[in-house]
């Protein structure tokens, strides 16, 4: 019996479409691929551009039992965000307004194209928790003509840059109203002149994200191009999108009449918004400069992503003055005094640069990094910021970050084992126990198998494209390492390949076929780190390792997960202590992949003896003799523990030993190092506390 759509149906269609919840609803995605079946793929999974291509004249007759699943799918998205009963409602200390979070890029799904890597990845993740956990938080951060950039691999490995021109209307986003109900506007000033931003509205769950938008023909052509690609441009560039996120998402809040009780900077790209806090308080509520500093700093939390210098955006005294001096008068200070707000506070120097991290510890009491590691190494960087404490007083905490379990975990692993609850990891390990050896191998056979598929089809393309011949398909049952990452030089991707010859001997004496994967794209700026890409590339078509090393090019959302749900091993060579947390190994562990890693980011954590390896140790060397170390550290854990672990079978033909490590990596990852548990540890260590002066905490 099929039906053709009616009022109803087509209501729910777009109502789903624009709801980014149903990308981690259990049969979200089911429900769109059975809507579509032949489109869904080619879409690129994109249900607001088939919901558009509906025409009145053409509805498709689909199966009563589709439009079934899509009212129910509507029904409970709806009755998520309408839902009063949540983690928050339970929470003895209740926060006055939401926290307002603020962020330079949001990875959601790879159909909203506003992130690049883990940062984004990070805030999406967040945005999910909050809403099923029930915390008021309102997201702001800026929409992007041209997104992030795509990456070509051409046949010599060269990176090709490109950027496509989105169009909004196949985006889920709507334009978004003030509290009149009139299109939301703001204007920021940029060397003099009013920029207009339209805002957008992104409907995450129960959140809602506020998206900055310059590209409108209000603006004059240079100021156009502000919002049209994420950290492209010069610092030129960056400032002006900064002051767009920071001032801009400030006014836009109340043009929404929104009054925050808590502003989150995930990253130092939003400290202006300070800057426009506090010229709103000292000359629309007439509050003195230092109370006024003294409210903004008891409301403001920073976190901290890098330990890495080019992550902390600088600007010259000259270009943030020539953006920003207007701010003098209303805040009372001097030139010299507002570039002293992102500076250090012993430098003298009157051309030294301003430096949006510390502006943001300037105007933020509450600090934290992103690992225990990192938040150590953050104290050490940060220490100098408060000379009359000893180092190890230095206020910087940390919240280890998370992933999104719901995104992230294979739908089918998730229907085996259950919810996970983070507050009763022993439940959640009893039920990981419970599963028995066979059907936990024959799902990650079945996932590695998907993903070689997957990495078929993409090949495919680009060797359609560049008109050359595909690599061999991988062996669905070989031992499948990935490695997937933005190609930063600390990273190390090519640590492996140091040394071809003797990866070549450990490969060829390994007791069964090896195979590696590695994914990633180096900022089109970043010429070493396209070098580094370019030497995986041509590692791949050594004649000894065809077959056996793959690139695959444009590592996004969706090859993330296709990667961390498929391959049975998540390799992590960063040089310590660089990667402030890294979350793919998360999602890798809680798709039953075993980490192996530097003792970096979340992995000192994260590792408990049973449910991965640790390449090297703790000690730092100079870089090139930690190089080798490290090199010949990995090379021994491959081969001595990886390789024959994994081809250990028992008469069912099931490594029973390596099966055991599986568990363990379900079971000790999942209930910690997930959104859930990272948002519920903001919630009491900084949301609560920050909105609640004077009462004590639960
Ligand atoms: C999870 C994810 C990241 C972050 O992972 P790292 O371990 O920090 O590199 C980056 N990019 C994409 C597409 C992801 O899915």
């Amino acid at each position: 019996m099929t039906t053709s759509i009616d009022d109803r149906t087509l209501h729910a269609l777009r109502r789903c479409a624009l709801n980014l919840a149903w990308c981690w609803h259990p049969k979200g995605e089911a429900t769109w691929r059975a809507l579509f079946p032949e489109s869904w793929l080619s879409s690129g999974r994109n249900p607001i551009a088939l919901v558009n291509a509906l025409s009145e004249g053409s509805l498709p007759s689909w199966p009563e039992e589709a439009i079934e699943d899509l009212l129910t799918l509507d029904r409970q998205l709806t009755a998520a965000v309408e839902s009063t009963e949540t983690w928050y409602t339970g929470e003895e200390n209740s926060i006055q307004g939401p926290v307002a979070y603020f962020s330079a890029e949001y990875g959601l799904h790879e159909t909203l194209p506003i992130y690049s890597g883990g940062l984004g990845v990070l805030a999406g993740d967040h945005l999910k928790s909050t809403s099923d956990l029930g915390i008021p938080l309102v997201a702001i951060g800026l929409l992007y003509r041209n997104g992030y950039v795509r990456q070509h691999v051409d046949a010599s490995g060269n990176q090709l840059a490109h950027y496509p021109e989105y169009d909004f209307g196949e985006l889920a986003v709507v334009p978004a109203n003030d509290a009149n109900g009139a299109p939301l506007q703001v204007n920021v000033p940029i060397l003099g002149e009013d920029c207009v931003c339209k805002v957008w509205k992104v409907q995450v769950g129960r959140v809602s994200l506020y998206l900055l938008d310059t590209d409108i023909a209000a603006n004059p052509e240079s100021l156009r191009g502000v919002t049209q690609r994420l950290y492209g441009g010069g610092t030129d560039t960056r400032i002006k999108q900064e002051i767009v996120l920071g001032i801009g998402g400030v006014r836009a809040l109340e043009k929404l009449d929104i009054k925050p009780s808590i502003f989150h900077l995930n990253e130092g790209h939003s400290s202006f918004l300070s800057l426009e806090r506090l010229r709103k308080a000292i000359t629309e509520d007439g509050v003195e400069y230092d109370d006024a500093l003294t409210e903004i700093r008891r409301t403001s939390l920073f976190t901290t992503h890098t330990p890495v210098e080019a992550g902390h955006d600088r600007f010259s005294a000259d270009l943030f003055t020539s953006h920003m001096s207007w701010l003098s008068e209303p805040l009372g200070l001097s030139e010299q005094e507002l570039l002293g707000l992102g500076r250090w506070p012993d430098n003298q120097d009157p051309n030294a640069e301003f430096n949006m991290t510390l502006c943001a510890l300037h105007t933020a009491d509450q600090v934290n990094g992103v690992a225990a590691l990192h938040g150590e190494v953050s104290r050490q960087m940060f220490a100098r910021y408060w000379p009359d404490r000893p180092d190890e007083e230095t206020p910087i905490a940390h919240v280890t970050n998370g992933v999104h379990r719901p995104m992230w975990q294979d739908v089918r692993l998730w229907g085996l084992i259950g919810e996970c609850d983070c507050d009763q990891p022993e439940s959640y390990q009893a039920r990981v126990d419970a599963l028995g050896d066979y059907s936990l191998w024959h799902a990650r056979n079945n996932a590695r198998a998907e993903l070689t598929e997957f990495i078929a089809r993409r090949n495919d393309t680009r060797a359609d494209r560049l008109q050359i011949q595909a690599p061999p398909k991988l062996n669905p049952e070989a031992l499948t390492i990935g490695f997937a990452r933005r190609f930063a030089t600390y990273k190390r991707a090519d640590l492996l390949f140091s040394d071809i010859d003797r990866l070549v001997h450990v490969l060829d004496s390994a007791p069964g076929p090896v195979q590696f994967v590695f994914a990633g794209k180096a900022h089109p700026a970043d010429n070493p780190g396209q070098a580094v890409l370019r030497r995986v590339y041509e590692s791949s078509l050594d004649p000894r390792l065809t077959g056996r090393v793959m690139l695959m090019e444009d590592y996004d959302m969706e090859m993330g997960r296709h990667l961390t749900r498929g391959v049975d091993v998540w390799l992590n060579t960063p040089r310590r202590p660089k990667e402030a947390s890294g979350t793919s190994g998360m999602k890798a562990a809680m798709n039953d992949g075993l980490n192996l890693s530097i003792l970096d980011g979340w992995w000192p954590e994260g590792y408990d003896g049973t449910n991965g390896w640790v390449i090297g140790d703790e000690y730092k060397r100079p870089d090139g003799e930690q190089d080798a170390f490290d090199l010949n550290a990995l090379m021994y854990v491959l081969e001595n523990y990886v390789f024959p672990l994994f081809y250990d079978r028992n008469e069912d033909g099931i490594p029973s030993g390596w099966v055991r490590m599986m568990r363990a990596a379900i079971s000790s990852v999942t209930p910690v190092f997930n959104s859930d548990r990272q948002v519920g540890d903001y919630y009491r260590s900084h949301y609560s506390a920050l909105a609640a002066p004077g009462e004590p905490k639960a």
